[in-house]
């Protein structure tokens, strides 16, 4: 009888284990925090590849754990510390992705802020991460640490150490622990402090993949293109009624589809603070976001934050982001949003966008009680309020489903910041005629 049942069992777990098939599923996890001591702002990919999505959450987690270690309790006078978490994500074809994982953190206990990477590349198929001898015949290494250490001392010449690169990339498998592959080239990459100072930046080098015969095959896929027309859908304010704005930051997420989804239903929108990082994996929702009247606005590429960085690297947050809407929706964002709502002289001076705050904190991010969140998004709302939410949070979906209805009764219009605009010029010229 017992036998029977493990047996049986036995058939179960095999059947299942053989047949079920891990399908791309393509989304973002974000995490934001704001303490007294520490800012982290986290993004990650589930890619619905289990093997893969256990090792990178594993891998953050226990630097998540480390960070808070070090300096939840580091109390600086000067500023707070930083982790700041992003990824890139690149699906080469059918059966392999690569994955690199950015980290940055920054105290002022530390000489210098500090940058590394971890890659990952899985091959779907085989349900595997890989290594570069998975690729590479032990019969090449000889010829790709020779090319691989010419493009190296080509490329950064200023930063390689010698000794330490000699030392560190010899012909063995274990040299090439960072690396990422497509169609064409194999990337290799070191971290700062292994053949260079600890204070540079990330190297890398790409070495063509025709050069090798490699242990894998490489079928190029055409990737889709998007048509950029998007119907947005017109609507009337009234000037003489009152209006709020809903507004969500660090999105977009899964949350968001059925966030605007509820919106339209009622007739109302909101403005999407978003996160440039994120804008590939949502490009539908977005569409769909703009079409039903919603506003984007930009919200940095990956979380840095900004008050920290140089006028280039701010640009750069901004630009990227700007860029990558548009060419994923054809979307101009206008408005912008802060991270951590901190600004300074060089956000002012150097973007070109509105700085828009708000006056209504949710604080979603903090409180776990929807009716808590509805209850800060209702109580005392005046005419022209901007409410800050994220639209990162199931509970906040929740209460955005009870707030609406809510501020509805209490006779406001739902606008988005451009409009907000619009209105108040529009109540200033009535009111100077
Ligand atoms: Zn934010």
């Amino acid at each position: 009888m017992c036998k029977k049942i493990i047996y049986y069992l036995l058939c179960i777990s095999l059947v299942v284990g053989c047949t079920k098939k891990e399908t791309l599923e393509n989304d973002i996890n974000t995490l934001i925090e704001e303490d007294k001591n520490i800012l982290v702002g986290i993004n990650y990919p589930i890619t619905g590849f289990k093997t893969l999505d256990n090792q990178i959450r594993t891998d953050i987690e226990t630097i998540y754990d480390k960070f808070k270690n070090e300096y939840e309790n580091f109390n600086s006078i000067s500023e707070k510390s930083e982790l700041n978490i992003d990824y890139t994500y690149d699906i080469v074809n059918e059966t392999y992705i690569n994955i690199c994982v950015h980290i940055f953190v920054d105290s002022s206990t530390l000489a210098h802020p500090y940058d590394y990477m971890k890659s990952y590349v899985y091959n779907i198929k085989k349900k595997k991460l890989m290594t570069i001898k998975d690729i590479l015949e032990e019969s090449d290494l000889q010829k790709f640490t020779s090319l691989v250490t010419t493009a190296l001392i080509q490329n950064y010449s200023e930063c390689i150490l010698l000794d330490e690169l000699k030392n560190r990339v010899t012909a063995k498998y274990e040299s090439f622990e960072l690396f990422t592959f497509d169609t064409e080239t194999i990337t290799i990459y070191f971290n700062p402090g292994e053949i260079t100072a600890s204070y540079c930046d990330i190297v890398s080098v790409e070495i063509p993949i025709s050069k090798f015969n490699i242990k894998i095959e490489l079928e190029k896929e055409k990737r889709k293109s998007v048509s950029k027309e998007i119907d947005i859908q017109t609507k009337v304010i009234d000037p003489n009624q009152k209006v709020v704005a809903l507004t969500f930051d660090d999105g977009p997420s899964k949350y968001t589809k059925e966030i605007i989804k509820y919106l339209h239903e009622q007739d109302a929108v909101a403005t999407f603070f978003i996160l440039g990082n994120k804008v590939e994996i949502y490009s539908d929702t977005l569409r769909e976001s703009i079409s039903y009247g919603n506003e984007l606005g930009n919200h940095s590429y990956n979380h840095k934050w900004l008050t920290k960085l140089e006028a280039d690297e701010l640009l750069l947050q901004i630009d990227k982001t700007q860029s990558i809407i548009y060419e994923t929706t054809g979307y101009k964002p206008t408005v912008f949003r802060p991270t951590y709502g901190s600004i300074n002289s060089t956000i002012r001076n150097n973007i070109n966008l509105d700085i828009i705050l708000w006056n209504v904190d949710t604080m979603d991010w903090k409180y776990k009680s929807v009716d808590k969140i509805v209850a800060r998004a209702t109580n005392n709302i005046k005419d022209g309020d901007i409410i800050l939410m994220h639209d990162t949070y199931k509970r906040t979906y929740d209460a955005v489903k009870k707030i609406v209805p809510i501020l509805k009764k209490q006779g406001f219009q739902f606008v988005t910041i451009s409009e907000l605009k619009e209105i108040n010029l529009l109540r200033n010229e009535i009111d100077n005629n």
